[in-house]
């Protein structure tokens, strides 16, 4: 494996809950990152997945600098950024660009095309100097397959794949190492989806990125992928090479999810399993005691009650070894049965 450019160890991000008008007091905490881990190589993409509200967006926003983490470490190069300011902290945002959401709302509609685009010269002068920025940008606009003669139009001109080049364009336009697209295409109509796809690959090779690329559906990551990582209340439960991801889940929760997963094949829908969760997503601000996932799992057991599973799987059954080994944060990853009990009303969660 290539070295790595990213290395996020124990990564938490708490949000203070606070109760009152008057006189406001903390009562609690909203745990949106609590215990991530993982590392990006040098020219890899890393897919991250996981239902809304689980701490996505939050670990973007970590790994761009644009929120410091309660705890933990972000090492870019080998370097710690979490605790960087001044100088050095401008230096390291230059290079770990986010590329937004919505394309609808992360474009300031009155501000032209060339100034959103030219918009982080602005914030890193020393980047381009001044006489060259329009330049820049008009070769940012072809590189993105748009018409540099749109350069002086407003984002409501284009349409919602185009207005994402855009978006992409201004994360480009610094030259960073490392990309965080935070659902890139979730916003977009599905014919244009594969669109954007293919060009942040296309970019990808042009720009020698390292991509995070995060998404709520496990089909969109699969095409861009080298290695997955799926996200549970705040975690990471399970992360691998995404053919083992995606063919030998261990992790319930990968499990249903795939399940969910639409197959074009009807012979392999036949004998497909759907694996429906029963409950709801506990809240950030009071996780379960041991395993989190535990009270929507038809696996979990007493144990899962007190003991947290780590993200690892013993090394005897290990599918793979090396740094290609799959992980996965379950007490019982190694069992075989994927499918849950038939129970009288369906597929239900075991004991809660
Ligand atoms: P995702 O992107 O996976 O949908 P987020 O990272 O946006 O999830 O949010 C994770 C959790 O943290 C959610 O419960 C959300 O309400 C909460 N959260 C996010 N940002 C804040 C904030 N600034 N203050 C308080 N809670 C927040
Ligand atoms: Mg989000």
């Amino acid at each position: 494996m290539a070295e790595p450019i990213l290395e996020v160890s124990g990564l938490v991000k708490y949000y203070p809950l606070m109760r009152g008008i008057l006189f406001k007091k903390q009562v609690g905490a909203v745990k949106a990152v609590d215990g991530v881990d993982f590392t990006l190589a040098k020219g890899e993409t890393l897919g991250i997945v996981g239902e809304s509200g689980c701490g996505k967006s939050t670990v973007a926003k970590l790994l761009c600098s644009l929120e410091r983490p309660t705890a933990g470490s972000i090492r870019f190069k080998g370097e710690d950024i979490t605790r960087l300011s001044g100088r050095a902290l401008r230096a390291v945002r230059r290079n770990i660009q986010m590329v937004f959401q919505d394309p609808y709302t992360s474009l300031n509609p009155r501000m032209t095309v060339g100034d959103i685009i030219g918009e982080p010269y602005e914030i890193h002068p020393e980047a381009a100097p001044k006489g060259d920025r329009r330049r820049r940008v008009r070769e940012l606009l072809d590189v993105v397959g748009l018409n540099p003669e749109y350069i002086n139009r407003y984002p409501h001109q284009f349409s919602g794949g185009q207005r994402q080049r855009i978006g992409i364009a201004r994360g480009l336009a610094l030259r960073p190492e490392v990309i965080v697209a935070d659902e890139p295409v979730s916003a977009l109509d599905v014919s244009v989806q594969a669109q954007v796809i293919n060009l942040l690959d296309r970019l990808q090779s042009e720009f020698d990125l390292s991509y995070v690329f995060i998404a709520h559906d496990l089909s969109i990551v699969r095409h861009i992928s080298d290695r997955v990582g799926v996200m549970y209340l705040g975690r990471i439960v399970e992360i691998g090479r995404d053919a083992e991801i995606y063919d030998h889940p261990t992790h319930p929760y990968t499990q249903a999810l795939l399940s969910a997963v639409p197959v074009p094949d009807p012979e392999a829908r036949e004998h497909r399993e759907r694996i429906i969760l029963t409950g709801d997503v506990p809240s950030p601000t009071n996780i379960p005691s041991g395993c989190r996932f535990r009270t929507r799992c038809w696996k979990a057991q007493e144990r899962c009650t007190r003991e947290v599973p780590a993200l690892a799987v013993p090394e005897e059954f290990r599918r793979t070894t090396g740094p290609a080994a799959h992980d996965s944060a379950c007490h019982f990853a190694a069992e075989k049965q994927v499918v849950p009990p038939e129970a009288p009303g369906g597929h239900g969660n075991g004991p809660g």
